[in-house]
């Protein structure tokens, strides 16, 4: 008896370890492309920050390499096969335990870089690169017909794309998934049908009223206080700079190098204080959300964010929930005086208060307010889908687009360069899943938000007094620390205690400006 035991025991210690190796090795094999990546990471922050335009051509071909280098160890039929002989393993878990979740994830990674065959991604690459030069031209001369043939072609590749991976429901949901997986496209569909119906009544009532003055904000704010005062923001709501640092670009971004290195981006208009005010709180909120994750997942697929609209979620929530709240500028407002006093001396904190929330009718999605964005980008959503069914021909487009603007947002666009030839998004990558994570963002952020209110009604009279702790450390606990562990639809069930719904958004919008104007 005991020998069958002894024999039985060392079996199944035999087994752990072998199961232990091979978690090992799947391990290491993921760290080492996630180095490539990080790699790639640092070449691109530095190509957007601080490399002399001699260095360009040089860079393309070197990240080109590291981006080869990490794809073909990210494909290796070893972690494959690891993935396979760890399932017992992974069954074995709770769903939610680290090993589990790095598995499972893993392999949703593994089986997305694996199905599409490396002779498509070329042919897709460099029809991307050549739209999106003929585009650089075609926008400015307002020359849609110039485009035309190549969209009809991203078109194609965006269907067979979307073929790769057989068993969906509606074209677009492949296509979504690589943005914001478990998102389909039934679901945002009838979410935003719901939103629009919502949204567009606010946007009429507010745009025919008075609109507010921000003359305030369009001052002279010279570039090197303005930079003075965004750090002191950032840093207030918890941004870290041990691991971290912020620096100037054309177009910001925050980027990722491990969970120990997260750096932001910012530009600077002299002539508008609200650029570099908010596009930092913006990118903070990226940041802190990769700031947060559990040390434990870096250089594992579980670190980073977990989907675009989860991620969107965060920037937003501090960019416009917190950081244009009248609470959070009874805090900072004296001090914003204190640094721009011959611009603002005079200035009542209410009139500082209406001009950042200022809501307008506008061409350009990336000028609109807080109240007119999902407007922007649910009629493009709209028209991904209707472009993948085939229910809109790629020729009928500007002719939609104008309809379709001035129907949701009451201007008729006098041209496409400001229509449906404003966005990259079309034009150097595929149609479809490239939109709806901005509007989710909002949702999510204020669904996220009121979650958190109700575990810390103390939080708004905490941000009057310039504090954050409280928000920051549950959102740390909820959503940060869990990386990409959890499926955006799970992680807003699990912290909201329901699915992604737009009542807290829609309430959000009407608490605040129904303060501010007549609703
Ligand atoms: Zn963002």
């Amino acid at each position: 008896m005991v020998v069958v035991f002894c024999h039985d025991h060392s079996f199944f210690k035999e087994k752990a370890r072998d199961m232990e190796k091979k978690l090992e090795e799947l391990k290491a094999r993921l760290t080492e492309v996630a180095d490539l990546n990080a790699a790639g990471a640092v070449l691109f922050w530095d190509q957007s920050t601080y490399m002399p335009p001699g260095g360009a051509a040089a860079r393309g071909r070197v990240q080109a390499t590291v981006g080869k280098l990490a794809q073909e160890k990210a494909i290796d039929p070893a972690i494959g096969r690891l993935l396979d002989e760890l399932r017992p393993y992974e069954e074995s878990l709770p769903y939610d335990h680290d090993d589990a979740s790095l598995i499972r994830v893993a392999r949703r990674d593994y089986e997305r870089a694996t199905r599409v065959p490396p002779e498509f991604v070329a042919r897709l690459n460099a029809h991307n690169s050549e739209t999106y030069m003929v585009w650089a031209e075609a926008r400015p001369a307002n020359d849609f017909k110039k485009v035309r043939p190549y969209l009809e072609k991203t078109l194609d590749f965006s269907r067979e794309l979307a073929d790769f991976f057989p068993g969906y429901e509606h074209v677009a949901d492949p296509l979504i998934d690589f943005a914001d997986f478990g998102m389909k496209a039934a679901s945002v569909r009838r979410l935003f049908a719901d939103l629009r119906a919502a949204q567009v009544p606010i946007v009429q009532t507010i745009t025919s009223q008075e609109p507010a003055d921000d003359a305030c904000i369009r001052e002279h704010f010279p570039e090197k206080d303005q930079m003075a005062f965004c750090e002191e923001i950032v840093r207030a709501i918890g941004y870290d700079f041990q691991r971290g640092r912020l620096d100037k670009t054309h177009h910001p971004f925050t980027i990722t190098f491990a969970v120990g290195d997260v750096r932001i981006t910012t530009r600077v208009k002299e002539n508008y204080l609200g650029e570099c005010l908010f596009s930092n709180i913006h990118e903070a909120g990226h940041a802190l959300y990769e700031q947060g994750c559990n040390p434990a997942y870096d250089g594992l697929p579980l670190a980073g964010g977990t989907s675009a609209g989860v991620h969107e979620s965060q920037s937003r929530l501090w960019e416009n929930i917190v950081g244009r709240s009248r609470g959070f500028w009874e805090f900072f407002y004296p001090k914003l005086q204190a640094a721009f006093p011959g611009q603002l001396k005079g200035v009542p904190a209410d009139t500082f208060y209406r001009a950042i929330n200022k809501v307008e009718r506008s061409l350009i999605r990336t000028d609109a307010d807080e109240v007119t964005y999902n407007l922007h980008v649910m009629l493009r959503f709209e028209f991904e889908l209707a472009l993948l069914e085939g229910t809109l021909a790629v020729k009928d487009l500007p002719e939609a687009w104008r309809e379709r603007f001035q129907a949701d947002i009451g201007i008729l666009p006098p041209d496409d360069r400001d229509g449906c030839m404003q966005d990259v998004h079309w034009y150097g990558g595929i149609i479809g899943g490239a939109f709806q994570g901005y509007t989710l963002g909002n949702v999510i952020g204020a669904q996220v938000y009121a979650a958190a209110l109700q575990a810390h009604p103390e939080i708004p009279a905490e941000i009057k007094q310039g504090k954050f702790d409280t928000l920051h450390n549950w959102l740390i606990e909820n959503v940060y620390r869990h990386g990409r562990k959890f499926t955006a639809p799970e992680l807003v069930q699990r912290v909201t205690g329901s699915e992604v719904t737009i009542e807290p958004y829609i309430q959000y919008l009407r608490t605040k400006y129904g303060e501010l104007y007549k609703l």
